[in-house]
Protein backbone atom coordinates (compact mmCIF):
# COMPACT_ATOMS: atom_id res chain seq x y z
CA UNK A 1 0.00 0.00 0.00
CA UNK A 2 1.35 3.41 -0.96
CA UNK A 3 0.16 6.73 0.33
CA UNK A 4 -0.49 10.19 -1.48
CA UNK A 5 -0.61 13.44 -1.02
CA UNK A 6 -4.38 15.21 -0.57
CA UNK A 7 -2.56 18.27 -2.99
CA UNK A 8 -1.07 15.49 -5.45
CA UNK A 9 2.17 17.15 -6.22
CA UNK A 10 4.39 15.34 -3.71
CA UNK A 11 5.59 11.84 -4.16
CA UNK A 12 3.83 8.63 -3.25
CA UNK A 13 5.51 7.28 -0.18
CA UNK A 14 5.35 4.34 2.29
CA UNK A 15 3.12 4.07 5.64
CA UNK A 16 6.61 4.31 7.07
CA UNK A 17 7.43 7.83 5.48
CA UNK A 18 3.91 9.00 5.34
CA UNK A 19 4.20 8.32 9.78
CA UNK A 20 6.86 9.92 10.46
CA UNK A 21 6.64 13.07 7.83
CA UNK A 22 3.11 13.62 9.49
CA UNK A 23 2.13 16.09 6.39
CA UNK A 24 3.33 15.64 2.91
CA UNK A 25 6.01 18.07 1.58
CA UNK A 26 3.38 20.02 -0.65
CA UNK A 27 1.15 20.49 2.31
CA UNK A 28 -1.34 17.98 1.86
CA UNK A 29 -2.54 15.08 3.98
CA UNK A 30 -1.70 11.60 3.40
CA UNK A 31 -4.35 9.19 1.99
CA UNK A 32 -4.20 5.64 0.96
CA UNK A 33 -3.53 5.10 -2.52
CA UNK A 34 -6.47 2.76 -2.88
CA UNK A 35 -9.12 1.36 0.47
CA UNK A 36 -8.76 -2.05 1.38
CA UNK A 37 -11.95 -4.05 0.80
CA UNK A 38 -13.82 -6.95 3.16
CA UNK A 39 -15.01 -9.25 1.63
CA UNK A 40 -18.58 -10.54 2.66
CA UNK A 41 -16.76 -14.05 4.14
CA UNK A 42 -13.80 -11.91 5.70
CA UNK A 43 -16.87 -9.76 7.87
CA UNK A 44 -18.38 -12.96 8.77
CA UNK A 45 -15.71 -14.21 10.34
CA UNK A 46 -14.36 -11.47 12.17
CA UNK A 47 -18.10 -11.02 13.76
CA UNK A 48 -16.67 -13.87 16.03
CA UNK A 49 -13.73 -11.60 16.80
CA UNK A 50 -12.66 -9.26 19.80
CA UNK A 51 -11.93 -5.92 19.26
CA UNK A 52 -7.90 -6.46 19.28
CA UNK A 53 -8.40 -9.39 16.31
CA UNK A 54 -10.80 -6.89 14.26
CA UNK A 55 -8.04 -4.31 14.78
CA UNK A 56 -5.49 -6.38 13.45
CA UNK A 57 -7.23 -7.65 10.50
CA UNK A 58 -7.69 -4.08 9.65
CA UNK A 59 -4.23 -2.46 10.93
CA UNK A 60 -2.73 -5.72 8.18
CA UNK A 61 -4.88 -4.77 5.36
CA UNK A 62 -3.06 -0.76 5.46
CA UNK A 63 0.39 -1.76 6.47
CA UNK A 64 1.10 -4.93 4.73
CA UNK A 65 4.55 -5.72 4.20
CA UNK A 66 6.13 -2.99 6.47
CA UNK A 67 6.06 -4.85 9.73
CA UNK A 68 5.90 -8.68 10.17
CA UNK A 69 2.62 -9.51 10.84
CA UNK A 70 3.42 -11.42 15.01
CA UNK A 71 4.81 -7.92 15.52
CA UNK A 72 1.78 -6.34 14.26
CA UNK A 73 -0.28 -8.46 16.21
CA UNK A 74 1.90 -8.05 19.63
CA UNK A 75 1.52 -3.89 18.84
CA UNK A 76 -2.38 -3.92 18.76
CA UNK A 77 -2.65 -6.14 22.05
CA UNK A 78 -0.31 -3.06 24.00
CA UNK A 79 -1.89 -0.33 22.01
CA UNK A 80 -5.42 -1.35 23.67
CA UNK A 81 -5.06 -3.32 26.78
CA UNK A 82 -8.48 -1.36 28.27
CA UNK A 83 -12.49 -2.23 26.68
CA UNK A 84 -14.28 -0.21 24.00
CA UNK A 85 -17.62 -1.11 25.75
CA UNK A 86 -21.03 -0.24 24.09
CA UNK A 87 -23.21 0.67 26.67
CA UNK A 88 -26.93 0.53 25.65
CA UNK A 89 -28.87 2.92 26.81
CA UNK A 90 -32.79 1.60 25.39
CA UNK A 91 -33.99 -0.22 22.65
CA UNK A 92 -31.79 0.48 19.32
CA UNK A 93 -30.06 3.41 20.90
CA UNK A 94 -26.32 2.65 22.44
CA UNK A 95 -23.20 4.65 23.19
CA UNK A 96 -19.54 2.94 22.25
CA UNK A 97 -17.34 4.51 25.40
CA UNK A 98 -14.30 5.34 23.76
CA UNK A 99 -12.69 6.67 27.04
CA UNK A 100 -10.86 4.05 28.88
CA UNK A 101 -7.55 4.62 27.62
CA UNK A 102 -4.63 6.77 30.30
CA UNK A 103 -6.11 10.16 29.03
CA UNK A 104 -9.97 9.53 29.30
CA UNK A 105 -10.45 10.30 25.66
CA UNK A 106 -10.39 9.26 22.55
CA UNK A 107 -7.80 10.36 20.95
CA UNK A 108 -5.70 7.44 22.99
CA UNK A 109 -6.73 5.32 20.35
CA UNK A 110 -4.97 7.55 17.78
CA UNK A 111 -1.93 8.43 19.73
CA UNK A 112 -0.81 4.82 21.02
CA UNK A 113 -1.36 3.10 17.80
CA UNK A 114 0.95 6.44 16.12
CA UNK A 115 3.51 6.18 19.25
CA UNK A 116 4.03 2.52 18.47
CA UNK A 117 4.31 2.64 14.91
CA UNK A 118 6.79 5.80 14.91
CA UNK A 119 8.63 3.89 17.11
CA UNK A 120 8.72 0.53 15.73
CA UNK A 121 10.03 2.58 12.14
CA UNK A 122 12.79 4.87 13.75
CA UNK A 123 14.30 1.74 15.64
CA UNK A 124 14.51 0.01 12.34
CA UNK A 125 16.88 3.00 11.51
CA UNK A 126 18.54 3.02 14.80
CA UNK A 127 16.97 6.47 15.29
CA UNK A 128 15.79 8.15 18.11
CA UNK A 129 13.08 10.57 16.20
CA UNK A 130 11.63 13.92 18.46
CA UNK A 131 8.14 14.88 18.36
CA UNK A 132 7.10 18.41 18.59
CA UNK A 133 3.75 19.14 19.66
CA UNK A 134 2.15 22.24 20.28
CA UNK A 135 -1.47 21.85 22.37
CA UNK A 136 -4.35 23.65 23.96
CA UNK A 137 -5.20 20.44 25.63
CA UNK A 138 -6.46 16.63 24.83
CA UNK A 139 -3.99 15.95 22.31
CA UNK A 140 -1.29 16.75 23.95
CA UNK A 141 -1.96 14.67 26.84
CA UNK A 142 -3.27 11.43 24.45
CA UNK A 143 0.57 12.02 23.26
CA UNK A 144 2.33 12.13 26.30
CA UNK A 145 0.87 9.09 27.48
CA UNK A 146 0.99 7.42 23.96
CA UNK A 147 4.41 7.81 23.62
CA UNK A 148 5.66 7.13 27.43
CA UNK A 149 8.35 4.58 27.74
CA UNK A 150 8.24 4.20 23.69
CA UNK A 151 11.98 2.85 22.79
CA UNK A 152 13.70 5.24 20.02
CA UNK A 153 11.44 8.32 20.90
CA UNK A 154 10.88 11.18 22.82
CA UNK A 155 8.53 14.03 22.71
CA UNK A 156 8.62 17.39 24.17
CA UNK A 157 5.24 19.08 24.22
CA UNK A 158 4.49 23.06 23.98
CA UNK A 159 1.13 24.08 25.89
CA UNK A 160 -0.12 28.15 26.81
CA UNK A 161 1.23 28.86 30.50
CA UNK A 162 -2.49 29.35 32.37
CA UNK A 163 -4.10 28.85 29.54
CA UNK A 164 -5.06 24.99 30.31
CA UNK A 165 -7.44 23.49 32.75
CA UNK A 166 -5.78 22.35 36.11
CA UNK A 167 -6.40 18.90 34.96
CA UNK A 168 -5.03 19.00 31.13
CA UNK A 169 -1.81 20.87 32.79
CA UNK A 170 -1.56 17.63 34.91
CA UNK A 171 -2.14 15.21 32.45
CA UNK A 172 0.36 17.09 30.30
CA UNK A 173 3.42 17.57 32.78
CA UNK A 174 3.27 14.03 34.43
CA UNK A 175 4.33 11.58 31.93
CA UNK A 176 7.73 11.76 32.50
CA UNK A 177 10.73 9.82 31.11
CA UNK A 178 11.55 10.46 27.30
CA UNK A 179 8.41 13.22 27.63
CA UNK A 180 9.07 16.96 27.99
CA UNK A 181 6.79 19.45 28.92
CA UNK A 182 7.81 23.24 28.18
CA UNK A 183 5.08 25.88 29.82
CA UNK A 184 5.13 28.58 27.23
CA UNK A 185 4.62 32.28 28.91
CA UNK A 186 2.00 33.10 25.88
CA UNK A 187 -1.22 31.53 24.01
CA UNK A 188 -1.55 29.11 21.75
CA UNK A 189 -0.95 30.49 18.68
CA UNK A 190 2.45 31.25 20.20
CA UNK A 191 3.15 27.99 20.66
CA UNK A 192 2.00 26.69 17.25
CA UNK A 193 4.06 29.27 15.85
CA UNK A 194 7.01 28.24 17.50
CA UNK A 195 6.68 24.57 16.65
CA UNK A 196 6.48 25.62 12.96
CA UNK A 197 9.85 27.34 12.92
CA UNK A 198 11.75 25.02 14.54
CA UNK A 199 10.40 22.20 11.85
CA UNK A 200 11.99 24.57 8.96
CA UNK A 201 15.05 25.53 11.30
CA UNK A 202 18.44 23.70 8.81
CA UNK A 203 20.22 24.21 12.44
CA UNK A 204 17.90 21.60 13.95
CA UNK A 205 17.91 19.43 11.00
CA UNK A 206 21.23 18.56 11.58
CA UNK A 207 20.82 17.61 15.09
CA UNK A 208 17.12 16.07 15.37
CA UNK A 209 14.77 14.13 13.70
CA UNK A 210 11.68 16.03 14.18
CA UNK A 211 8.35 14.74 14.09
CA UNK A 212 4.90 15.64 14.54
CA UNK A 213 2.03 13.58 16.28
CA UNK A 214 -1.08 15.58 15.60
CA UNK A 215 -4.76 14.59 14.10
CA UNK A 216 -3.38 15.11 10.52
CA UNK A 217 -0.86 11.62 10.52
CA UNK A 218 -2.64 9.13 8.94
CA UNK A 219 -1.44 6.54 11.35
CA UNK A 220 -3.73 8.36 13.99
CA UNK A 221 -6.87 7.82 11.83
CA UNK A 222 -6.37 3.98 10.74
CA UNK A 223 -6.83 3.01 14.17
CA UNK A 224 -9.94 5.10 14.85
CA UNK A 225 -11.26 3.05 12.01
CA UNK A 226 -11.15 -0.60 14.38
CA UNK A 227 -14.13 0.73 16.58
CA UNK A 228 -16.68 1.84 14.19
CA UNK A 229 -15.47 -1.91 12.66
CA UNK A 230 -15.84 -3.20 15.77
CA UNK A 231 -18.79 -2.08 17.23
CA UNK A 232 -20.59 -2.61 13.86
CA UNK A 233 -19.91 -6.21 13.94
CA UNK A 234 -20.73 -6.60 18.01
CA UNK A 235 -23.92 -5.21 17.19
CA UNK A 236 -25.05 -7.99 15.15
CA UNK A 237 -23.06 -10.34 17.43
CA UNK A 238 -24.55 -9.38 20.64
CA UNK A 239 -27.94 -7.99 19.74
CA UNK A 240 -29.29 -9.01 15.98
CA UNK A 241 -28.99 -5.58 14.86
CA UNK A 242 -27.36 -4.61 11.56
CA UNK A 243 -26.37 -1.70 9.58
CA UNK A 244 -26.36 1.41 12.50
CA UNK A 245 -25.98 4.96 12.43
CA UNK A 246 -22.96 6.57 14.27
CA UNK A 247 -23.45 10.45 15.55
CA UNK A 248 -20.22 11.87 16.30
CA UNK A 249 -19.03 14.53 17.99
CA UNK A 250 -16.61 16.19 15.69
CA UNK A 251 -14.16 18.69 15.72
CA UNK A 252 -11.35 18.75 13.48
CA UNK A 253 -13.59 15.57 11.52
CA UNK A 254 -10.52 12.90 12.03
CA UNK A 255 -12.98 10.85 13.71
CA UNK A 256 -15.68 11.11 10.84
CA UNK A 257 -13.28 10.33 8.66
CA UNK A 258 -12.35 7.28 9.87
CA UNK A 259 -15.68 6.15 10.01
CA UNK A 260 -15.99 6.56 6.93
CA UNK A 261 -13.09 4.78 5.61
CA UNK A 262 -14.51 1.85 7.75
CA UNK A 263 -18.02 1.87 6.03
CA UNK A 264 -15.95 2.08 2.66
CA UNK A 265 -13.55 -1.21 3.94
CA UNK A 266 -17.14 -3.06 3.78
CA UNK A 267 -18.10 -2.86 7.23
CA UNK A 268 -21.88 -2.74 8.60
CA UNK A 269 -22.28 0.47 8.36
CA UNK A 270 -25.60 2.72 7.51
CA UNK A 271 -25.43 6.31 8.31
CA UNK A 272 -23.54 9.12 9.98
CA UNK A 273 -24.60 11.84 11.92
CA UNK A 274 -21.58 14.60 11.86
CA UNK A 275 -22.53 16.62 15.22
CA UNK A 276 -20.91 19.71 15.65
CA UNK A 277 -21.42 22.69 17.92
CA UNK A 278 -21.55 26.42 16.64
CA UNK A 279 -18.34 25.68 15.02
CA UNK A 280 -20.69 24.10 11.66
CA UNK A 281 -18.73 24.97 8.69
CA UNK A 282 -18.38 21.61 7.86
CA UNK A 283 -22.74 21.34 8.68
CA UNK A 284 -23.21 24.40 6.24
CA UNK A 285 -20.99 22.55 3.71
CA UNK A 286 -23.30 19.20 3.57
CA UNK A 287 -26.59 21.80 3.38
CA UNK A 288 -25.50 23.99 0.00
CA UNK A 289 -21.73 22.69 -1.34
CA UNK A 290 -20.28 25.93 0.12
CA UNK A 291 -16.78 25.55 2.06
CA UNK A 292 -17.13 28.83 4.17
CA UNK A 293 -15.10 28.54 7.09
CA UNK A 294 -15.48 31.50 10.13
CA UNK A 295 -13.27 32.11 13.09
CA UNK A 296 -13.57 30.13 16.01
CA UNK A 297 -16.37 30.33 18.62
CA UNK A 298 -16.09 29.20 22.35
CA UNK A 299 -18.94 26.89 22.67
CA UNK A 300 -19.56 24.07 26.13
CA UNK A 301 -17.94 21.42 23.90
CA UNK A 302 -14.62 23.16 23.66
CA UNK A 303 -12.41 20.17 22.23
CA UNK A 304 -14.61 20.36 19.24
CA UNK A 305 -14.16 24.87 18.99
CA UNK A 306 -12.55 24.45 15.21
CA UNK A 307 -13.44 26.57 12.47
CA UNK A 308 -11.64 25.39 9.79
CA UNK A 309 -11.32 21.37 10.42
CA UNK A 310 -7.78 19.96 9.33
CA UNK A 311 -9.40 16.76 8.03
CA UNK A 312 -11.86 18.65 5.87
CA UNK A 313 -9.73 18.29 3.01
CA UNK A 314 -9.38 14.35 3.34
CA UNK A 315 -12.74 13.68 3.79
CA UNK A 316 -13.49 15.47 0.63
CA UNK A 317 -11.02 13.18 -1.00
CA UNK A 318 -12.70 10.45 -0.11
CA UNK A 319 -15.52 11.34 -1.79
CA UNK A 320 -13.62 13.06 -4.63
CA UNK A 321 -15.20 16.28 -3.99
CA UNK A 322 -18.31 15.75 -4.85
CA UNK A 323 -20.94 17.13 -1.93
CA UNK A 324 -24.06 15.26 -2.59
CA UNK A 325 -22.00 12.00 -2.25
CA UNK A 326 -20.83 12.98 1.17
CA UNK A 327 -24.61 14.32 1.88
CA UNK A 328 -25.51 11.14 0.67
CA UNK A 329 -23.83 9.15 3.20
CA UNK A 330 -23.45 12.25 6.04
CA UNK A 331 -25.86 14.43 8.22
CA UNK A 332 -24.83 17.65 9.39
CA UNK A 333 -26.35 18.87 12.36
CA UNK A 334 -25.07 21.27 14.95
CA UNK A 335 -26.34 21.42 18.73
CA UNK A 336 -26.53 24.79 20.46
CA UNK A 337 -24.87 25.18 24.20
CA UNK A 338 -28.35 25.77 24.87
CA UNK A 339 -29.65 21.96 23.54
CA UNK A 340 -26.19 20.56 25.09
CA UNK A 341 -27.13 21.09 28.78
CA UNK A 342 -30.59 20.13 28.26
CA UNK A 343 -29.24 16.69 26.88
CA UNK A 344 -26.67 16.27 29.68
CA UNK A 345 -30.04 16.52 32.29
CA UNK A 346 -32.16 14.53 30.18
CA UNK A 347 -29.73 11.81 29.63
CA UNK A 348 -29.20 11.50 33.35
CA UNK A 349 -33.10 11.95 34.16
CA UNK A 350 -34.18 9.33 31.20
CA UNK A 351 -31.40 6.34 31.71
CA UNK A 352 -29.33 7.73 34.71
CA UNK A 353 -26.50 8.43 32.33
CA UNK A 354 -23.95 10.85 32.83
CA UNK A 355 -22.41 12.18 29.21
CA UNK A 356 -19.94 14.81 28.83
CA UNK A 357 -20.50 17.75 26.79
CA UNK A 358 -19.17 16.62 23.90
CA UNK A 359 -21.38 13.02 24.14
CA UNK A 360 -24.20 15.19 24.72
CA UNK A 361 -23.94 16.90 21.71
CA UNK A 362 -23.79 13.87 19.53
CA UNK A 363 -26.75 12.45 21.72
CA UNK A 364 -28.97 15.78 20.80
CA UNK A 365 -27.73 15.06 17.27
CA UNK A 366 -29.02 11.44 16.58
CA UNK A 367 -32.40 12.42 17.96
CA UNK A 368 -32.80 15.35 16.11
CA UNK A 369 -31.97 13.21 13.29
CA UNK A 370 -34.13 10.32 13.64
CA UNK A 371 -36.92 13.01 14.76
CA UNK A 372 -36.37 15.18 10.95
CA UNK A 373 -36.21 11.79 8.87
CA UNK A 374 -38.04 9.24 10.55
CA UNK A 375 -34.98 6.95 10.36
CA UNK A 376 -35.77 3.96 12.81
CA UNK A 377 -32.34 1.93 12.69
CA UNK A 378 -30.03 1.04 15.59
CA UNK A 379 -28.11 4.28 16.62
CA UNK A 380 -24.86 4.53 18.18
CA UNK A 381 -23.58 8.02 19.55
CA UNK A 382 -19.62 7.80 19.88
CA UNK A 383 -18.11 8.89 23.55
CA UNK A 384 -15.22 10.81 23.30
CA UNK A 385 -14.34 11.71 27.25
CA UNK A 386 -15.16 10.88 30.20
CA UNK A 387 -17.58 13.39 32.20
CA UNK A 388 -14.71 13.66 34.76
CA UNK A 389 -12.93 15.45 32.29
CA UNK A 390 -15.45 18.09 31.90
CA UNK A 391 -16.58 18.93 35.69
CA UNK A 392 -17.13 22.40 35.85
CA UNK A 393 -19.80 22.26 32.66
CA UNK A 394 -21.39 18.98 34.31
CA UNK A 395 -21.38 19.49 38.02
CA UNK A 396 -23.61 23.05 37.60
CA UNK A 397 -25.56 21.30 34.98
CA UNK A 398 -26.21 18.22 37.10
CA UNK A 399 -26.28 20.28 40.61
CA UNK A 400 -24.53 16.92 41.61
CA UNK A 401 -20.61 15.87 42.61
CA UNK A 402 -19.28 13.44 40.12
CA UNK A 403 -16.80 10.57 41.14
CA UNK A 404 -13.12 10.97 39.71
CA UNK A 405 -12.06 7.71 38.51
CA UNK A 406 -8.93 6.12 40.47
CA UNK A 407 -6.24 6.76 37.35
CA UNK A 408 -7.33 10.37 36.70
CA UNK A 409 -7.03 11.38 40.75
CA UNK A 410 -3.58 9.40 40.28
CA UNK A 411 -2.58 12.31 38.09
CA UNK A 412 -3.98 14.39 39.86
CA UNK A 413 -1.50 14.08 42.67
CA UNK A 414 1.52 13.77 40.53
CA UNK A 415 4.53 16.28 40.79
CA UNK A 416 4.24 18.76 37.79
CA UNK A 417 7.50 19.12 35.93
CA UNK A 418 7.70 22.13 33.09
CA UNK A 419 10.54 23.95 31.84
CA UNK A 420 9.18 27.81 31.61
CA UNK A 421 9.93 29.20 28.29
CA UNK A 422 9.28 32.67 26.66
CA UNK A 423 7.92 33.42 23.44
CA UNK A 424 10.91 33.56 21.62
CA UNK A 425 12.44 31.35 19.13
CA UNK A 426 16.23 31.10 21.02
CA UNK A 427 14.78 29.51 23.79
CA UNK A 428 12.74 26.71 22.33
CA UNK A 429 15.61 26.19 20.07
CA UNK A 430 18.01 26.64 22.53
CA UNK A 431 16.43 23.58 24.50
CA UNK A 432 16.16 21.47 21.95
CA UNK A 433 19.41 21.44 21.33
CA UNK A 434 20.50 20.07 24.93
CA UNK A 435 17.67 17.56 25.11
CA UNK A 436 20.27 15.29 24.90
CA UNK A 437 22.10 15.93 28.17
CA UNK A 438 18.57 15.87 30.36
C1 LIG B 1 -10.74 15.91 19.73
C2 LIG B 1 -12.08 15.72 20.35
C3 LIG B 1 -13.27 15.73 19.58
C4 LIG B 1 -13.27 16.01 18.10
O1 LIG B 1 -12.69 14.98 17.34
P1 LIG B 1 -12.23 15.27 15.82
O2 LIG B 1 -11.58 14.01 15.38
O3 LIG B 1 -11.24 16.41 15.91
O4 LIG B 1 -13.43 15.61 15.05
C5 LIG B 1 -14.47 15.44 20.21
N1 LIG B 1 -14.52 15.23 21.54
C6 LIG B 1 -13.42 15.23 22.32
C7 LIG B 1 -13.55 14.99 23.77
C8 LIG B 1 -12.14 15.46 21.76
O5 LIG B 1 -11.06 15.48 22.54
Amino acid sequence: MIYFSTNKTSVPVSIKKATLEGLAPDGGLYVPSEIPCFSAPEIALLEEGNFSSVAFAIAKKFICGEIPPDQLSDMIDSCFPFDTPLVRLEEGTFIEELFSGPTLAFKDYGARFLARLAGYFASEDNRLITVLVATSGDTGSAVAYGFQGIPNTRVVLLYPSGKVSRLQEQQLTTAGGNVHALEVQGDFDDCQRLVKQAFVDPDLKDRLTLTSANSINISRLIPQSFYYAWASLHLKAEYGLDRPVFSVPSGNYGNLTAGVLARMMGFPIGHFVAASNANDSVTRYLDDGRYEPRPTVTTLSTAMDVGNPSNFARLKHFYANDHRAMGTDITGISVSDEATGKTIRDLFRRYGYIADPHTAVGFHALEEYRKTTGNTAPGIVLSTAHPAKFLEVIEPVLERKIDIPERLAVVLEKQKQATLIGTEYSELSGFLKNLDRL
